[in-house]
């Protein structure tokens, strides 16, 4: 078995790497570290997920090491571009982790933040900076920024970037960066248009392929139902109610549509929030914040947002609204399954989606297994129609009703998410029932009131034979059930 420490890495990046308690390499790290200390170009076919963040990033850091070489105000030595903010500040914390021994500088900047900040952010110049396409032209524009003397570029999820439509701002960013450089570039998929785009951008480049689509898939027990697209929301909030779960991550096809889930979700007593690009970036970070240490274990996002989001421990994938991409399914999918994780990924069809259903069979090659409507779901479907939602965003501010400032009435609100699993209508903080966002809840859930769907609380098998917890048997999850205590109830048999 190859183990860190035959890789070549100096002494401080093992020593980083040994404080993680990272002592296998994964098989792109394996594969790529040898090759990139050595300053070849890479092309990289893996998807997150997979460690390729480590397998460029610790020999990057290694050669920017050895020998030091001080970068002067506004100078870059190192770029990633990452498609996404989320994906970036991923990025840039695994880089300072690894870099924790070596005195190397490592920045962050991407859109959704004061412009400002990003200027002084890079004055002094960097070892590694990581950035979105789009802030880092910004700050060419105002000439804030050299990148005349970089010495590796790297680019991740390029297939990502391509979607967005990022390719004009990457060819210009490739047009400001010298010629003579290292170039790591990494993509999930390598359809033609990026390879084209590999070809003009690397140099006799050594090739990695990791993780082809149907490894993850295999790892992950998946399922189908078949329901109407109006009953989708009473389906989900029955699913998290009956079943085990550690974290969620639920993805919607609109932004609209992922806000609309949140609201259903809240109604239900079920705490969840929302990350796609509607949101602020202060938004966002809470979200996920929330979402990573447990507090929010459901998460609704857009494929945009939730692109790269690295949480340990998502147990299970809901495909809320099936992908018009297959790719994209088996990237959603791969949320539940990282690191070597197993998890679980149920996807909900509506009539009019069968059509994504038979892509995504094509491209994973395996047919999903269907599971049927669980019982109560009549029941849940009615229970859902006779709650009121709370208002959108914008009937929020048509009301009036809009969010209150932090010390406004005398006492500090928090604005993100507020703790998931809010015993139904008690008092967690003995302040009274608010809502996700601070606010007093306009319709909260009489104590003790029954689950939507009038079923006794338990903790039943999937129909279809599929086992309702997850494949590794559980851990310290909870159903989204609730006990008398106000706690979230253990299961029940
Ligand atoms: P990435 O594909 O870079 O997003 O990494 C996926 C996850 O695997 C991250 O949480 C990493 O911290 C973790 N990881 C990366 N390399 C290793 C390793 N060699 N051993 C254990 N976990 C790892």
């Amino acid at each position: 078995m190859t183990h860190f420490t035959d890789l070549g890495l100096s002494k401080p990046l093992l020593d980083a790497l040994a404080a993680k308690n990272y002592t296998v390499p994964t098989p792109i790290q394996a594969q790529a570290i040898p090759t990139v200390l050595t300053g070849r170009d890479l092309l990289g076919i893996a998807q997150t997920g997979t460690g390729k963040t480590a397998a460029f990033m610790l020999p990057s850091l290694d050669r920017l090491a050895n020998p030091r070489v001080h970068p002067i105000a506004k100078r870059i030595r190192m770029l990633v571009l990452a498609p996404t903010r989320e994906l970036a500040s991923q990025i840039a914390e695994s880089a300072r982790t690894y870099a924790r021994n070596i005195n190397l500088t490592v920045g962050v900047v991407f859109g959704g933040t004061a412009p400002n900040k990003s200027v002084r952010d890079v004055a002094r110049g960097l070892d590694v900076l990581v950035a979105t396409p789009g802030r880092l032209l910004d700050l060419v524009d105002q000439r804030a920024i050299d990148l005349s003397r970089l010495e590796i570029l790297v680019l991740d999820e390029a297939d990502q970037m391509l979607d967005l439509g990022f390719i004009h701002a990457l060819k210009r960013i490739v047009n400001l960066v010298p010629k003579q450089r290292q170039t790591l570039f990494f993509s999930a998929t390598m359809p033609k248009a990026i390879k084209q785009l590999a070809d003009a951008y690397l140099t006799n480049p050594a090739e990695v392929s990791v993780t082809p689509a149907a490894t993850t898939v295999d790892r992950v027990d998946q399922s189908i139902t078949f329901v109407n697209q109006a009953e989708k929301s009473a389906l989900l909030t029955l699913f998290l109610q009956t079943n085990e779960i550690e974290r969620a991550l639920v993805f919607s096809r609109t932004k609209h549509g992922a806000d609309k889930i949140v609201r259903q979700l809240v109604a239900a007593g079920i705490g969840a929030a929302a990350i796609h690009g509607n949101k602020s970036q202060p938004q966002r970070e809470k979200a996920l914040a929330a979402f990573k240490t447990g507090q929010m274990p459901v998460l609704i996002a857009t494929d945009i947002a939730a692109r790269g989001i690295d949480v340990t421990g998502v147990s299970h994938v809901v495909n809320f609204d099936l992908p018009d991409v297959p790719e994209q399914y088996v990237h959603r999918i791969g949320r539940t399954a990282r690191a070597g994780a197993t998890g679980i990924a149920i996807a909900f069809c509506s009539p009019d989606e069968r059509i994504n259903l038979r892509d995504i069979e094509r491209t994973t090659r395996q047919k999903l297994a269907v599971s049927a409507l669980p019982e109560g779901f009549n029941a849940a479907v009615q229970a859902l129609k006779s709650l009121k939602l709370a208002p959108s965003a914008r009937d929020e501010r048509g009301s009036g009703g809009g969010r209150r400032d932090a010390g406004h009435g005398g006492h500090r609100r928090p604005s993100g998410p507020r703790v998931a699993i809010q015993p139904t209508g008690e008092r967690r903080d003995g302040q009274g029932e608010r809502s996700r966002d601070g606010q007093p809840q306009r319709h909260p859930q009489r104590p003790g009131a029954p689950r939507p769907d009038g079923q006794p609380q338990r903790h039943p098998q999937r129909p279809g034979g599929h086992p309702a917890h997850r494949p590794d048997g559980g851990g310290n999850k909870r159903p989204f059930n609730r006990g008398r205590s106000g706690r979230p109830a253990r299961a029940q048999v």
